[in-house]
């Protein structure tokens, strides 16, 4: 489903744009469109056969202006260097634009993880962080989930930094389970994000979430929270989607029931319910609200000028190319872009590790009104920046981000 424009090419496109807005200097812009610290490291891997195979690993630590690096483990066999620059780089805007004090940072590892047992995806796990043990922790570059690592890949993570230095360390990975320091609401916040983002985006134009129809793209750590509380706040979702197909239902999925029959192990296409549906179709169906929320580069050219949808949020990282961007803004298509819409994960992520430094934990009440108060009021400072600036809200969010950055490097200098 990638895209053929580079998730690089369009990060640094959008950066770009915004460098153009804010009257920047080259330098300027070079330094903020630059990876301070990179990584690349080789992962061999003993299969339970005992055949040996390597597998390339990477982390980049993006910009560290505002606090220590932050963002994912990716594992897919597309996971490129390219692409790893890419998703750290929208991290550091991530992270400026919802004013959580973190620089952005993201990791990947060349592996395609559904065609390994659960073992050698152990072994892969520890390896990998033992060889960027020397550029992470919870003071320098904290590891979150991302497309194929969970909550179990982050408990490895935890566990191998912290046997190497000797003591239980959780605050250098955020997104692990709850035994062993994870917070409540985690696993559901970027979804729970989604459609905070949502609600505030249809308020402005004077829509209720209940007077909606919406469909999901991608049913995976975002897509199923994204869908279920799009479903409990009243919305109509008529399609989703995973890797596999989608399935479509013109009068609303039963979204509780298709959770209950994935959580048994059913695959998303064998749900009764429905319709099937294929991901290029699913784009263009007569919604209001289309949420990309699988991978990159979904958008482009071509696929922006079938949407029908007035609202696009962004679950994913990178849906809409720079062209894709174009077509939807010409066509008057809202996009709440991935840098505001998809934040609510990393702002869990932040109170998981604030909760980790205090070893004091909050209740699921606390922090579900945090996260909602921080999308509402991120989102609010975006959507006035875009109307005062007439601006779309990706230009304002970038903007507002990267200005956030550039400022940190200012007032701190330019060493030496
Ligand atoms: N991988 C998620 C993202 O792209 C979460 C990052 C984090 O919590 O550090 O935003």
């Amino acid at each position: 489903m990638v895209g053929v424009t580079s998730p690089l090419t369009t990060a640094q496109a959008q950066l770009a744009s915004a460098v153009d807005i804010l009257g920047y200097s080259p330098g300027l812009h070079e330094m903020l469109a630059t990876p301070r610290r990179e990584m690349n490291v080789a992962v061999p891997l003993r299969r339970d056969s005992g055949e040996i195979v390597l597998f390339r690993g990477y982390r980049v630590q993006h910009n560290i202006s505002r606090g220590p690096g932050k963002g994912g483990l990716r594992y897919a066999a597309s996971v490129d260097v390219d692409e790893v620059r890419a998703l750290a780089m929208w991290m550091t805007w991530k992270c400026a634009v919802v004013d959580v004090p973190y620089g952005g940072a993201k990791g990947g590892v060349t592996i395609d993880p559904r065609g390994y047992s659960a073992d050698e995806l152990e072994r892969v796990t520890r390896r990998y962080t033992s060889e960027i043990m020397p550029i992470i922790g919870p003071e320098r570059d904290i590891m979150a989930p991302d497309v194929g690592t969970d909550e179990q890949t982050m408990a490895w993570v935890m566990d191998t930094y912290s046997v190497n230095l000797g003591y239980t360390i959780p605050a250098v990975t955020t997104g692990k389970p709850l035994t062993v320091g994870g917070s409540l609401g985690r696993a559901t916040a970027t979804g729970r994000g989604v459609v905070h983002a949502t609600q505030a985006a249809l308020a402005d134009a004077g829509v209720a979430l209940s007077e909606v129809r919406a469909a999901v793209q991608g049913f995976g750590k975002v897509g199923t929270h994204a869908a279920r509380w799009l479903h409990e706040g009243g919305a109509r979702v008529v399609a989703v989607s995973d890797v596999d197909g989608g399935l479509r239902a013109d009068d609303g999925l039963d979204v509780a029931a298709l959770l209950r029959h994935v959580a048994q192990g059913g695959r998303l296409t064998d749900f009764p319910g429905g319709e099937p549906v294929s991901n290029a179709e699913l784009l263009t169906l007569d919604v209001d609200v289309l949420i990309p929320a699988a991978v990159e580069g979904v958008l482009d050219e071509e696929t922006a000028a079938g949407v029908k949808a007035r609202w696009v949020v962004e679950g994913a990282n990178g849906p809409t190319t720079t062209e894709g961007d174009r077509v939807l803004a010409e066509r008057g298509i809202v996009v709440v872009p991935d840098i505001l819409a998809n934040a609510g994960g990393v702002i869990v992520s932040y109170f998981e590790w604030v909760q980790a430094n205090q070893a004091y934990w909050w209740t699921e009440r606390e922090i579900a009104e945090r996260l909602e108060q921080r999308m509402r009021a991120s989102y609010d400072a975006v959507a006035a920046q875009a109307r005062s600036e007439s601006l779309t809200l990706r230009e304002a969010a970038l903007t507002i981000g990267v200005q956030r950055v550039a400022e940190a490097h200012q007032i701190r200098g330019l060493y030496p």
